[in-house]
């Protein structure tokens, strides 16, 4: 791998290695985080980054944009395919980029917008105000209710009543639980508002029937393309056709100059593989491995947010369990190569660079390989760490021996 980096820039070709090593030797499980394919990695690097093609398939700024336009018709046939929607651009460079065109495309400068907070599991993309969606628009948050932690449907419609949203967003970085699109279309139309969703964490497992489909409910729905949906990073968004035309126009000219033309065909190549059968039996190992993590944690004292889990992620409640921080439990997991992310969790009480829990996903080691047997073996050493029931050397030492039987890339 990246032998010709090697000739040209030692420096990188070497820290790109120990980063291939580390992706080898650690667990992931960053819920956000997953392995691309080896056709996708190629995609990712492919002569296609050679190309300017700023407008649309077939009606480009640029000449010689046949094959581009090719590929790019793949992007989107597939992307619909497999989302059964109406419209699509494969063109956002990223999920906030994706976010961004979708509020330029519906949105004027001050609008009000209702989101989830950050704080109990939305993202920065969703109106935090250091955000530039925060900065520009007036967003007002939702959150889970303090009792369950889990979205209250009944609570968000009083809220929309009271701020009248011109926009409702839904979805979330780091919730565990099933989100109602029917809901949320109920209370769009009670308020007359448009409906959002930002299912980047869920993707996957929306495309394959195995979380509740937003398609039919909302006007608008992004996704990045590198969570559970296994590609490469970036981003698409979907819509309903009657709003194509300023979606498209939200994406360029609005926002971005010419596409990556690179991304999207490696994007393409995704959609491919999404489009297997074989990915559904790995979305579904995606949920068992998370249930098996859930309950072997909760066996071991761990206190989970809102009782569990329905998809790829579970955030532990560090504080109440065991008394520590977030920060501290990371730090303690990546000294035995077992990588996670502090989080915030609802009724947080801990500054964000420090929080009350981790956020734990099985995306990444589901790619690998690991199935539920893993699955526990995983969490007893999470257990083991945090509640230092053996040195960290020694657990380091099962991590690397569990983690070499389930090769990412292997050496070539
Ligand atoms: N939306 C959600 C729900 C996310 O969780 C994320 C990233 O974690 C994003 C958007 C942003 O994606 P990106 O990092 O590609 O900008």
């Amino acid at each position: 791998m990246n032998n010709e980096i090697k000739k040209v820039d030692e420096e990188v070709y070497e820290y790109l290695e120990k980063e291939r090593q580390r992706q080898e030797n650690n667990i992931e499980l960053i819920a956000s985080e997953n392995y691309v394919s080896k056709a996708v990695l190629e995609a990712n690097g492919c002569v296609s980054t050679n190309k300017y093609a700023e407008g649309k398939p077939h009606a480009r700024y640029y000449g010689g944009c046949e094959n581009i336009d090719a590929i790019e018709d793949l992007a989107v046939e597939r992307a619909k395919k497999l989302f059964g929607c109406d419209h699509v651009n494969v063109q956002p460079h990223s999920g906030s980029n994706a976010n961004m065109a979708a509020y330029l495309a519906f949105l004027k400068p001050g609008d009000t917008v209702l989101g989830m907070n950050l704080t109990d599991g939305g993202h920065l993309s969703h109106g935090s105000p250091v955000n530039i969606s925060g900065l520009w628009f007036n967003f007002v948050h939702y959150g889970v209710n303090s009792e369950t932690e889990t979205l209250n449907y009944d609570e968000i419609r009083e809220v929309a009543k009271e701020v009248k949203p011109k926009l409702i967003l839904c979805g979330a970085s780091a919730y565990p639980r099933f989100i109602d699109f029917a809901k949320f279309r109920e209370i769009a139309d009670e308020v007359g508002a448009i409906l959002m969703a930002d299912i980047a964490h869920i993707a996957g497992l929306v495309a394959t029937g195995l979380h509740p489909d937003p398609i039919p409910y909302c006007d608008v729905v992004t996704t990045t393309t590198h969570k559970t949906l296994r590609g490469t990073r970036g981003a698409i968004i979907m819509c309903k056709e009657q709003w194509a035309k300023q979606v498209d126009k939200a994406v360029f000219p609005g926002l971005q100059g010419g596409p990556l033309e690179h991304l999207i065909a490696a994007k393409a190549v995704g959609f491919k593989q999404n489009l297997d059968p074989s990915y559904k039996e790995y979305c579904q190992q995606i949920l068992k491995n998370a249930q098996v993590m859930a309950e072997t944690l909760k066996e071991n004292g761990f206190r989970l947010v809102s009782g569990g889990t329905d998809n790829h992620l579970m955030l532990v409640d560090l504080k109440s369990s065991i008394g520590m921080t977030g920060k501290e439990a990371q730090k303690l997991l990546d000294d035995v190569s077992i990588t996670t992310n502090k989080n915030t969790i609802p009724n947080e009480t801990e500054k964000p660079f420090v929080t009350s829990g981790i956020r734990i996903g099985t995306p990444a080691m589901t790619t690998r390989g690991m199935k539920e047997k893993e699955a526990a073996i995983v969490a007893e050493l999470i257990v083991k760490t945090l509640k230092k029931l053996e040195s960290p050397e020694k657990i380091r030492e099962e991590v690397l021996e569990l983690t070499s039987k389930f090769p990412v890339y292997g050496e070539d």
